[in-house]
């Protein structure tokens, strides 16, 4: 396996960097700057696990699929499922900054509090200065509840909590977080912390893409100063709002502050999570929840018996729409200029897999 020298001529030199983190802090040498990565000294090595760890380097669905779960997806939209409900946590397990129905923020703070976790590492700041978070007590977790659209380096706080001799973690992230957690809790990486409980649990954040720190300067220049509250992305164009008032822009304003690495992702609901969580793109109370793993399936019973929240069918009506935008994302990489399956920010796509996403894009997008 490569090491830095690839990592930064492949991948951060070519801007297919999604700023997951996990390179961060495992040698001295890969920094960040106001979220971007940054090789600042090249370490000589050929080999690396800066570079096996990377969520844009060698990432083989099928074998993902395999290594996570021992078997293959049937649903190419949703990936490997147990079961797909709305959620919502209950009103006295919900963070007050919750993005939609709190329930990434109750089954975190769960985890932890139940002992399943040792910790928590989360992105917690505000929309214009987020920053990767350790939560060691439900109130922390709390604390980082509410969405932050740039791409922030989250994974380098678990890195430095590894250091640090903890083990038994929990992770929130976006899809490309999830799948770097994944490559490294199978890699048989060098290194006594990246041993097979380092990670306990994984929860995946839907994401169709995160903005570049650009973006912070966009921001600063339209709400000057005033204090941000809470910023969505809805189908209609972002919404922030401030100790003013709410400022609407369009998705074309968004569109060059759009990380590189996005354009390239197939992954809208972080299918190697142990529960993924997004919107619901029809009720704000609501998030839809996505049970994939059995340790998945156990916190979601446990969080249902000790009342964290609230679950209902997912509408039949619904469950098209989201498969259609998960196949979108992928047949819009697939199908684009840019694709080439192995080549560096390019997943590889199995031969049967890629048939059956055109098969079933074709039963949605009628
Ligand atoms: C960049 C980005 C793009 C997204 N795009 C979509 C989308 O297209 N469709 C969709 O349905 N949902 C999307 N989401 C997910 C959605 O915004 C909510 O985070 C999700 O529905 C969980 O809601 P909640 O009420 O349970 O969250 P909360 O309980 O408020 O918890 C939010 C969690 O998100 C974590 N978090 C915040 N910002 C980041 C970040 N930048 N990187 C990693 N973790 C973060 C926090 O640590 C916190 O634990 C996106 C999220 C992000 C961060
Ligand atoms: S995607 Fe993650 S591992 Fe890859 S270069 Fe960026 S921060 Fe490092
Ligand atoms: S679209 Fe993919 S690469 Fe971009 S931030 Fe989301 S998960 Fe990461």
């Amino acid at each position: 396996m490569p090491g830095q020298e690839r990592l930064k001529n492949d991948i951060l030199s070519n801007d297919l960097c999604s700023a997951c983190g996990l390179c961060v802090g495992l040698c001295p040498y890969i920094k960040t700057r106001r979220d971007r990565v940054r090789v600042i000294y090249p370490c000589g090595l050929d080999q690396g696990t800066c570079y096996s760890v990377c969520p844009k380097t060698g990432l083989d669905l099928g074998e993902m699929d395999r290594r996570v779960f021992g078997r293959e997806r049937e649903d190419q939209a949703l990936g490997v499922l147990q079961g797909i409900y709305f959620a919502r946590a209950t009103a006295g397990s919900k963070a007050p900054g919750a993005q939609y129905g709190g329930v990434t923020s109750a089954l975190a703070a769960l985890a932890l509090q139940q002992g399943l976790i040792s910790g928590a590492i989360l992105t917690g700041g505000e929309a214009d200065n987020p920053h990767p978070a350790l939560a060691r007590t439900a109130e922390e977790v709390y604390a980082c509840a509410g969405s932050k659209y740039v791409g922030v380096p989250t994974l380098a706080e678990l890195n430095r909590a590894l250091r640090d001799g903890l083990t038994g973690l929990g992770v929130v992230g976006r899809p490309c977080q999830v799948a770097a957690v994944r490559k490294m809790q199978q890699g048989n990486l060098p290194g006594a912390q990246f041993n097979a409980s380092a990670v306990e649990l994984v929860l995946g954040l839907f994401c169709v893409a995160s903005l570049t720190p650009d973006f912070y300067n966009f921001l600063a220049e339209q709400v000057k100063g005033e204090k941000i509250i809470k910023m969505d992305i809805p189908e209609d164009g972002p919404v922030v709002e401030t100790s003013a008032g709410n400022y609407r822009w369009s998705m074309d304003d968004l569109r060059p502050y759009v990380h590189k690495a996005c354009n390239l992702c197939l992954d809208l609901t972080s299918e190697w999570a142990d529960i993924s969580v997004g919107a619901t793109e029809y009720d704000k109370a609501w998030n839809t929840l996505v049970v994939r793993s059995d340790q998945g399936r156990g916190l979601l019973d446990l969080a249902l018996e000790k009342g964290v929240i609230e679950i209902k069918e997912y509408p039949p009506q619904r469950l098209p729409v989201l498969r259609r935008a998960a196949l979108n994302k992928k047949m819009r990489v697939l199908t684009g200029k840019g694709y080439q399956g192995g080549l560096p920010g390019c997943p590889v796509v199995p031969e049967e897999y890629r048939r059956q996403i055109e098969v079933q894009w074709g039963g949605v997008s009628q």
